[in-house]
């Protein structure tokens, strides 16, 4: 019977193993589709006065104005960083933590190990870590002598891969159901059915036939009562209305990750939360080397020069605290725009205060308002109201709760069975009507963090719904009620008065969080660098990178490379490495394949 058994698993290998080699090369044979071979009229030319303006001081922002330093060799000083808001780091962005204070951010982020490839192998790599930039500055602080300080001999990539030795994600408890019971996770609880559409997705269908089609336009409705669709959509914030282009992008490029799915295991954490681990070294370095930032100011329209044969853009119109200011264009200068923002029009509750009592409807913040003017101004710019047209569709909730004492250590601890806060990472309730996840990070989060705080965070992505015991919609409930409603998720209710007690909440509501995960054909988003265009890039999750996958720290730095790379036409660096294809490395497809068996054993 075993004997059997194991005959049949391997046969079942071997077919498909032959598939797939049959089908290696069918996705990609598209991007040809995607992008005909772009008309390039002369590109600006950079000069010794060449000014650079970018919008936006999001990670794409920063990561352009270090490709600019260090691959085009182009002069910091006359590099500008405009941002709207009066910090940088745009969704990276946090605050508080230390030393008591109440911790506040609109996002937390994990990296895979092989997935998250660009932004750790080339963009981490570029940035010299906090001590070694205190170094540099003890050295000689003139910008000439940090600009010929070019070999950093520890980076704030060596802090991360030092920090994931010690530091391996060991999910044991993954999913708990509506009677707070804990779900077997290694049961994915996929038929043959879901196995066959699923192959079928990913290895037969082109994009161009998904354009605009929603997931559930493509798998089965089974597929989505699976506790594998349930952890999928925990990690990577997918609903079974996004878009079907995005959501095979992504099971190809995380195929690797099918087998660990369960624990987490090759999910990486920098030592710190993302802004203080990436964002304030990046943008000290670039501090030091003379880039300038322009914060609280909104671009809100661009002049392009009068002509179909080239994009060219002449202005940017801002508003700097509510004062029209104009920035002119000149012949050699360059405009790298972030468009559209996950984070746009984010709004902030508390303890007390709920973000807000009706949902929001259109955005107001700038990134989709200029894209919008832009793309109403010249073709093949994209097409912006895609993406904003339903933010019941593409709104989450996240929250983070600071503690002080040791009560969220004991429960989750006791839950799960691991021995360090953070180990354990996310817990999805997936029949819970918010659909509420919960997330320990490591600890200390940030630094400075007072060893008697625990800062924990969750986020909900049914967020419209009415909660099971607070019968409101998460984004109009307080930090109090949400807590309320989580403790009762788990069975806590005993400890409910001691978590409230010591504990202060911040509540983002995020009504465009996921809107790059909206269905959209193959021209909603504009290329890095639009056809005829002399001195304007886009950069950010909205531009069109084929293959790529959107939602993640590596689609912006690699945005960013690119715009610098084909503005200036560097063609002597590559920009390296490549979205992984793991769906045909025959070592992680047995190893997805064998989990999926496993799992329906
Ligand atoms: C909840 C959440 C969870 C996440 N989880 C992960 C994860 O696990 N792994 C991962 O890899 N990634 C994750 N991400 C995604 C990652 O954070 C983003 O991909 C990345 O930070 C986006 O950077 P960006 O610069 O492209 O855009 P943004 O961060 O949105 O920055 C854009 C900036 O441009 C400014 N701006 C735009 N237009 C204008 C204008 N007209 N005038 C002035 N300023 C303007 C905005 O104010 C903003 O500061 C997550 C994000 C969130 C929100």
């Amino acid at each position: 019977m075993e004997h059997s058994k194991w005959f049949t698993k391997k046969f079942i290998v071997a077919i498909l193993v032959c598939l797939l080699i049959l089908t290696t090369g069918n996705l990609y044979a598209e991007e040809e589709f995607i992008f005909p071979n772009p008309v390039m009229p002369q590109h600006a030319k950079i000069t010794p006065d060449s000014q650079m303006y970018i919008v936006g001081a999001g990670l794409a922002g920063l990561a352009t104005a270090v490709y600019a330093i260090q691959d085009a060799n182009f002069n910091p000083q006359n590099i500008h960083i405009i941002d709207e808001k009066s910090y940088k780091g745009g969704a990276l962005y946090s605050e508080g933590g230390a030393k008591g204070k109440v911790y506040s951010t609109p996002g937390a982020r994990l990296l895979d190990e092989i997935a998250h490839n660009h932004f750790r192998w080339n963009f981490l790599k570029r940035i010299p870590n906090m001590a070694e930039q205190d170094a540099m500055e003890k050295l000689d602080n003139s910008p000439e002598a940090l600009k010929s300080y070019t070999k950093f001999k520890k980076t704030i990539s060596d802090d991360m891969e030092d920090y994931f030795k010690t530091h391996h994600l060991d999910g044991k408890v993954r999913l708990i159901d509506k009677d707070k019971k804990i779900i077997d996770a290694h049961k994915f609880g996929l038929t043959g059915g879901d196995l066959w559409a699923v192959a079928k997705f990913l290895y037969f269908t082109p994009e161009r036939k998904i354009q605009d089609k929603r997931i559930d336009e493509v798998l089965p409705p089974h597929f989505f009562k699976t506790n594998f669709w349930a952890m999928y959509q925990g990690v990577f914030a997918f609903q079974q209305w996004h878009s079907a282009i995005e959501c095979q992008r992504y099971m190809l490029r995380f195929f690797a990750s099918i087998s660990t799915m369960t624990s987490l295991h090759t999910e990486m954490n920098p030592p710190y939360d993302s802004y203080n681990a990436w964002v304030v070294p990046t943008v000290r370095y670039l501090k030091s080397q003379g880039v300038d930032f322009v914060m609280g100011t909104r671009v809100v329209d661009v002049d392009f020069r009068p002509t179909t044969d080239e994009k060219t853009i002449t202005m940017l119109h801002c508003l700097q605290q509510g004062v029209a200011k104009d920035i002119p264009i000149r012949r050699n200068d360059f405009t790298f725009i972030s468009i559209g923002s996950k984070v746009s029009d984010v709004k902030i509750g508390t303890m007390h205060k709920a973000p807000v009592t009706v949902q929001v409807d259109h955005p107001e913040d700038g990134a989709f308002l200029l894209w919008q003017k832009m793309a109403a101004k010249q073709p093949e710019l994209g097409n912006p109201l895609k993406f904003t047209a339903s933010p019941d569709h593409s709104e989450f909730v996240i929250w983070s709760c600071t503690t002080k004492g040791k009560v969220w250590d004991r429960l989750v601890l006791d839950l799960t069975g691991n021995k360090r806060m953070g180990e354990q990472h996310e817990i999805v309730f997936p029949d819970s009507p918010w659909r509420n996840i919960f997330h320990v990070p490591w600890q200390p989060f940030v630094p400075n963090q007072t060893p008697d705080t625990t800062i924990i965070m969750g986020m909900c992505e049914h967020c419209g719904n009415k909660g099971e015991f607070v019968k409101k919609p998460m984004w109009a409930s307080t930090g109090e009620e949400i807590l309320t409603e989580f403790s009762h998720a788990f069975g806590w209710e005993k400890e409910l008065p001691e978590i409230i007690k010591n504990s202060e909440m911040t509540v983002y509501y995020e009504p465009y969080v996921t809107s790059m995960f909206l269905p959209r054909n193959m021209f909603d988003r504009p290329k890095v660098v639009p056809n005829r265009s002399t001195n304007l890039a886009f950069i950010g999750e909205y531009t069109e990178m084929p293959e790529d996958t959107v939602f993640m720290v590596s689609y912006s730095t690699k945005s960013a490379q690119l715009a610098v790379h084909q503005l200036f036409d560097i063609t002597n660096i590559p920009i390296t490495p490549p979205v992984v294809h793991n769906q045909w490395n025959p070592y992680w497809f047995y190893r997805g394949i064998n989990a999926v068996l496993i799992s329906s054993e």
